[in-house]
């Protein structure tokens, strides 16, 4: 073993769920993992039964599936019998409003126990449940609803006043907005309230007989131009949220599981819903944003054995240093997880440093729909490395011609596109609307990733960066075309260029160069109410965070941006190939 490679533990803690990689490889087979589902009557398949009503049904009916703690000091303990009624009520409530099978139920609200319910209770419907991230502004939300044709939409009035009232014009598709209200908070007009049509809603409407293709999740991701890509999963997808639960994040039906992410974005959804609830866990769900002594408490006080996070937080946690951690005994925590950006090898030792257990890093994408290389529990972690193909996965470095053709490389440490033999149950199964790209995203079997990483001898994946534009900010993807777009709204820019620059902690943030309108002067008065612009109509998880004014945007012949040129110019920073640069050799 490498010296700088961190083994796994001698004597676990708990056996892991895989316990030798290779065997388990060699072993695996999808049938295997769906034998390991209930699945339904006749072939079907439900993910919200394999999450809820499985258990419900079963022995764990008391057994608590989200312990949800709000902000304050309220908590609330939702055991899985009661799920299973929570989520019927909330799907008799889409049959009461019309909603028929696959059409689309969106959510947009922060941690709220409403949130968890609509999503499984959609999954109940036969609905098609898509999440937004609530802190998502005006013009990615009604981007959003529309691309997807929303039916219904679940949130607060507080959001829904800030950000959706405005937009009910553009969206006559979207019939019901239902809203989760505090206690003595009314529900604004336009939308109903979503308790008090639970209540008389039936607690024991069945799980609709879905099969395994059909639809059931809508996650949005973005790409270097366009508008944002609807990424549809089926339900067979929770195959994959089950094994990979129990293979890369070694969940056991007894673990007190904490996933950080937001359910605005797919983790959130996979592993903060899905997965740990397929294993029969109990799930945390903080309502409250990132704080290192209260993350401390919920560590320690919540005995939390399984914490699955970003590279963003842990940095800000090792930015922050030991002394919150004073005081809490994380002696229940037997594995961490990281996933969503590049994790830094200094922290993978610091993790296993401070807390003594190693964070695992893990890959995969809206795409893939649930885990796809990941580091195990029983293997040594390469800090700075993604892991190794889950089993069942078939993942190769590839290099993809001009002419399309893709050749696997096979000699270990070159650098190539990742790629994944086609055909895992949670692969998404279109772009909604957008079936030329579908196809496009896939050449003589394989996936084609987009990201470009190296393969060492023995198989573990190291990331080496994008092949587009995208820009991965606190672990959100984030299109520049999108913020392009706004930008180009304000009277006084003509273009805009959009890229991501290093960031310590958020791994790149948003920067802008824009190109003024004729006559408009740059100054500082014209940057701050652009930075505001933006974020009010983007929100802060998206807007630029710094914006600059040149003269010309460096174009290609053929007119796009050259958004690699504009950021290494920004960096100071080699330029690469210029050739196609429209305007010749700057
Ligand atoms: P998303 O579809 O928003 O989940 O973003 C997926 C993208 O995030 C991937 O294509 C990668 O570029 C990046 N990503 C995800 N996990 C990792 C990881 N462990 N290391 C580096 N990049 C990652």
């Amino acid at each position: 073993m490498d010296s700088s490679a961190i083994a796994p533990p001698a004597a676990p803690a708990r056996t892991p769920n895989v316990t030798d990689y290779d065997t388990a490889r060699a072993a695996f087979s999808w049938d295997e993992a769906r034998d390991a589902l209930d699945g339904l009557p006749g072939g079907g398949l439900n993910i919200c039964h394999e999450a809820v009503d499985r258990h419900a049904h079963g022995t764990r009916r008391e057994h608590t599936a989200i312990r949800w703690l709000g902000r304050r000091s309220s908590r609330r303990d939702i055991s899985y019998g009661e799920l299973a009624e929570l989520t019927s009520r909330f799907a008799s409530v889409l049959d009461d409003l019309g909603v028929g099978r696959e059409e689309r139920v969106f959510a947009l609200a922060g941690r709220i126990p409403e949130l968890y319910v609509a999503a499984l209770g959609t999954l109940k419907r036969g609905a098609v449940f898509c999440p937004l991230f609530s802190a998502f502004g005006p013009e990615p939300i009604a981007q959003r609803l529309e691309l997807g044709d929303a039916r219904v939409l679940v949130t607060t009035p507080r959001l829904y006043t800030r950000k959706v009232a405005a937009l009910r014009e553009r969206l006559p598709g979207l019939r019901h907005v239902l809203v989760a209200c505090r206690p003595g908070e009314a529900p604004p007009e336009g939308t109903r309230d979503l308790a008090e049509l639970l209540a008389m809603a039936d607690p024991q409407r069945p799980v609709e007989p879905t099969r395994p293709e059909d639809w059931a999740l809508l996650h949005f991701t973005s790409g270097t131009t366009g508008r944002p890509k609807g990424a549809q999963h089926a339900h067979e997808a929770v195959v994959v949220h089950h094994a990979s639960g129990r293979m890369a994040l070694d969940l056991h039906p007894e673990d007190v599981y904490w996933c950080t992410a937001d359910p605005g974005w797919v983790t959130g959804t996979s592993y903060g819903i899905i997965a740990p609830l397929c294993s029969g866990a109990t799930m945390l769900v903080d309502e409250a944003e990132f704080d290192a002594e209260r993350w401390y408490g919920i560590l320690a006080d919540e005995r939390v054995n399984v914490w699955y996070t970003a590279p963003t937080a842990l940095r800000m946690l090792m930015r922050i240093g030991a002394e919150p951690l004073a005081g809490h005994d994380l002696g229940a925590l037997r594995f961490i997880a990281s996933v969503g950006e590049p994790l830094n090898p200094e922290v993978v030792v610091w993790t296993d440093q401070l807390y003594h257990r190693p964070a695992h890093d893990n890959w995969w994408q809206t795409e893939t729909g649930g885990i796809m290389i990941a580091n195990l529990a029983c293997r040594e972690i390469r800090p700075g490395s993604m892991g190794l193909a889950l089993p069942g996965i078939d993942a190769a470095v590839v290099d993809r011609a001009r002419d399309g053709t893709v050749r696997v490389i096979d000699e270990p440490g070159v650098e190539g596109e990742l790629a994944l033999r086609a055909g895992w149950p949670s692969m998404f199964r279109g772009y909604l609307d957008q079936p030329e790209l579908y196809a496009r995203a896939f050449a003589h079997g394989w996936y084609l990733t987009g990201d470009l990483v190296r393969r060492d001898a023995d198989g573990f994946f190291w990331f080496v960066g994008r092949r587009d534009d995208v820009i991965k900010t606190a672990g959100h993807l984030i299109g520049p075309f999108e913020v392009e777009s706004v930008l180009m709204e304000h009277e006084a820019v003509a273009e805009a260029g959009v890229f991501g620059i290093p960031d310590e902690v958020a791994g790149q943030i948003v920067k802008a160069q824009v190109c003024l309108n004729p006559g408009v002067a740059w100054t500082p008065e014209l940057q701050r109410e652009l930075l505001g612009f933006a974020r009010s109509r983007l929100g802060p998880a998206v807007a630029p965070r710094h914006i600059g004014v040149i003269d010309d945007l460096p174009k290609t012949r053929s007119g796009k941006i050259m958004r690699r040129l504009l950021r290494a110019r920004d960096l100071g920073l080699p330029e690469g190939d210029v050739s196609t640069l429209e305007n010749g050799t700057p």
